[in-house]
């Protein structure tokens, strides 16, 4: 489509200004869909909302005065529906009091606050509405997002809007299709020029709705088809190893020397990784299993039929904590494999000691190596790198992972995670993986017991600690923060520590973890707790993730709100690994935010990782979760997977399925814009 510099729609200078935004054509233009949608048919009840809830209403200026306090500030008194909402300005006081002026109408949206028995709302933005002849029109009114540099060459919503309504009379008829008519039929979708005119005036908050699918499957269908050529090209590659199909010795000697039998989910996995190492191409797995449902050793096991034909495997693991304490269980396990050299390499370490250890993968002495971040160092190499195996994988950004892979001839990869996805999300995160499922838990695990309080019962949730750990039990009290700030409300560690080692916990074995101690320092806590030397670890989410000690039950969140869901549910997986039944006791404080209480909710109702990955879908949106912006998802202009799952699976089955309109969009003008970004996604 134009060039919006070849249009007149706007002046020379505005189109710079829109074309720093990224928007230079029509088709960039009609993308600028409005941030937000004014229903003046269901108006803002403001007795429903909460303090901190984010509000928007389209209200009139009814007096506003400069006020000389201890700081200085304009207060604007707008009328709503009969009420009166106070609007505070600390900044620009001369600006605000010239645009506010009274009479005025103008669209405000902020967070609202309670003072004094009044609605207030500090640093509104604010849209003008006075004059604006298309506000009219419709009872749903579209706001977008104006920057400071397009409000002064005079591109507000207003003029937005009014351009939009002509951009779209012209271009009505020459918007190419690029889905089958067919295809929208059947998948009930707008035509495109439909979806962009409800976008843009919209006759009800429903059709907004139905408007964005359209565009969200048009994303979709682009990206569904970016995975079928991802994947298509990595079966042309020809894996470096071959493997016999019977070389399964090792792993076959290490099952007889467990203790326990391996779960049919995980005998599942295994099979499955072993069947994907026998294709002509590698793979890429992803191994998804709640917590403490045995990762590892599918992992090690896996493992073990590379190392048998003398082929390197690297596991990288996101915390020094964690990839030691791998180390250290492999070592047990491998116990009859006295011939295989594990290693393992972290970031501090004697310069000697690293280059030896250096030296041996290089020469192919070691055959499996631990470590952390430290394995994508420029100066760690290989000499036979064929299988990668990436624990808590959604810890990694993608370009740690493909740095590990640049180290091999094509290496297999084994992600292995405990944060599991939706399926809508594994298919567009990790469409070209194969992703395996281990679902049931080794036999004998006990429900953890999750309850909620309240920050003023916490004496008494410390009697509850103590009692417990008098029979034997650790603990583990984790805080959302280590330092005390004025700024933040958070329970800290350095303001309750002393107060716990000498009050609260005085005739007890308190413990210190946390990110800012050294490594010996971390060592010697986790060793010490492990060994039962400590019996309440006062920490922070350093024991977030992989962190096995059985004997430990009972686990103290403070401010538990503050927390993320699934950061929630890979704390609560550090107990419940033992005999005896295990509590998670969830503390909240007065502030805890509606969102929070949800969250909170969800804890005590589930242990199930897959249904909190929903709910917190639900909850959250997926732009946070699950590092899914650090992996480039916001590319997506309207798609959002909390919303469009479905829409994502059929996308994904359509281009599957439907050679004809994959090729089409691989030769139309969208497919050029993803790749550069796409590259690293899979
Ligand atoms: P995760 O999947 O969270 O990484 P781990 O691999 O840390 O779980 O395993 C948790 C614990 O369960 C470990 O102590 C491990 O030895 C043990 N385990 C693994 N598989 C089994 C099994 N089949 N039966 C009993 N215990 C097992
Ligand atoms: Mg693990």
């Amino acid at each position: 489509m134009h060039k919006l510099s070849q249009t007149n729609y706007f002046k020379e200078e505005q189109v710079k200004i829109l074309s720093k935004r990224g928007i230079k054509t029509i088709q960039d233009l009609l993308y600028y869909l409005p941030r937000r949608y004014i229903d003046r048919s269901k108006p803002l009840e403001l007795k429903d909302t909460r303090v901190g809830d984010v509000v928007t209403f389209i209200g009139q200026v009814k007096n506003s005065n400069v006020i000389y306090a201890r700081r200085r500030r304009l207060m604007v008194q707008v009328s709503y529906r009969g009420l009166t909402i106070e609007l505070v300005f600390f900044q620009g006081i001369p600006y605000f009091q010239k645009i506010l002026s009274i009479g005025v109408e103008a669209a405000f949206s902020g967070a609202i606050d309670m003072f004094r028995g009044k609605f207030t709302i500090t640093h509104p933005e604010i849209e003008i509405m006075s004059g604006d002849k298309l506000i009219h029109t419709g009872k749903i009114i579209p706001l977008y997002k104006i920057t400071d540099a397009m409000r002064k060459q005079y591109i507000t919503s207003r003029a937005l809007r009014e351009v939009m309504y002509k951009v779209l009379l012209d271009y009505r008829d020459k918007m190419t299709e690029h889905i089958p008519i067919k295809i929208l039929e059947a998948e009930r979708l707008m035509k495109i020029e439909e979806a962009f005119q409800v976008l843009h005036f919209p006759m009800s908050m429903n059709d907004i709705e139905q408007a964005k699918s359209r565009l969200a499957f048009d994303e979709l269908i682009v990206f569904s088809s970016l995975i079928r050529d991802k994947k298509s090209k990595r079966e042309e590659i020809t894996r470096s190893h071959i493997f016999e199909q019977d070389s399964i010795l090792w792993p076959q000697k290490l099952v007889k020397s467990l203790p326990f039998q391996l779960t049919g989910d995980q005998q599942n996995a295994i099979e499955t990784l072993r069947r994907l190492s026998l294709r002509s191409f590698p793979y890429g797995a992803l191994l998804q299993g709640d917590v403490g449902s045995g990762k590892t050793l599918v992992g090690l096991m896996c493992a073990l039929q590379y190392m048998e034909q003398g082929i390197q495997v690297a596991l990288m693991a996101p915390t020094e904590i964690l990839a030691r304490q791998h180390y250290r269980s492999f070592i047990d396990l491998l116990f009859d494999f006295p011939f295989i050299q594990v290693e393992l390499l972290l970031g501090k370490e004697k310069v000697a000691d690293k280059k030896m250890k250096i030296d041996r993968l290089k020469r192919g002495d070691t055959l499996l190596v631990v470590g952390t971040h430290s394995l994508i160092q420029t100066d760690v190499e290989f000499s036979s790198l064929g299988l990668i195996i990436i624990d808590e994988q959604h810890r990694f950004g993608v370009e740690q992972r493909e740095a590990l892979r640049s180290k091999g001839q094509h290496p297999d990869l084994l992600a292995m995670t405990a944060t599991p996805i939706p399926r809508s999300l594994t298919l567009t995160l990790y469409g070209d993986f194969e992703t395996i499922l281990i679902k049931e838990k080794p036999p004998g695990r006990l429900p953890i017991d999750t309850r909620l309080f309240e920050e003023d019962e916490i004496s008494k949730l410390y009697m509850g600690v103590k009692k417990y750990v008098d029979q034997g039990r650790q603990a583990y009290i984790v805080y959302p923060i280590i330092d005390e700030s004025d700024k933040s409300r958070w329970a800290s560690i350095m303001a309750d520590y002393d107060y716990l080692e000498k009050k609260v916990f005085k005739d007890y074995r308190l413990g210190l973890l946390h990110g800012r101690l050294s490594t010996e320092e971390k060592d010697r806590a986790m060793v010490k707790f492990k060994e039962g030397l400590i019996q309440v670890l006062v920490t922070t989410t350093v024991v977030e993730v992989g962190v096995d000690v059985p004997n430990a039950t009972l686990m103290l969140i403070r401010n538990a709100e503050k927390f993320g869901l699934s950061q929630l549910h890979q704390l609560r997986g550090r107990v419940g690994r033992g005999e005896h039944q295990s509590f998670c006791i969830l503390v909240k404080s007065k502030s805890c935010t509606s969102e929070g209480e949800l969250r909170l909710e969800a804890m005590v109702e589930s242990e199930d990782g897959f249904y909190l990955a929903r709910r917190d879908l639900e909850i959250r949106g997926t732009g946070e979760l699950l590092g899914l912006k650090q992996a480039g998802i916001s590319e997506f202009k309207v798609a959002d997977l909390r919303f469009h799952s479905k829409i994502a699976e059929r996308a994904a089955a359509i281009i599957e399925q439907n050679d004809d309109l994959y090729r089409r969009i691989k030769n139309s003008k969208d497919w050029k814009k993803y790749p550069d970004d796409f590259r690293l996604l899979v």
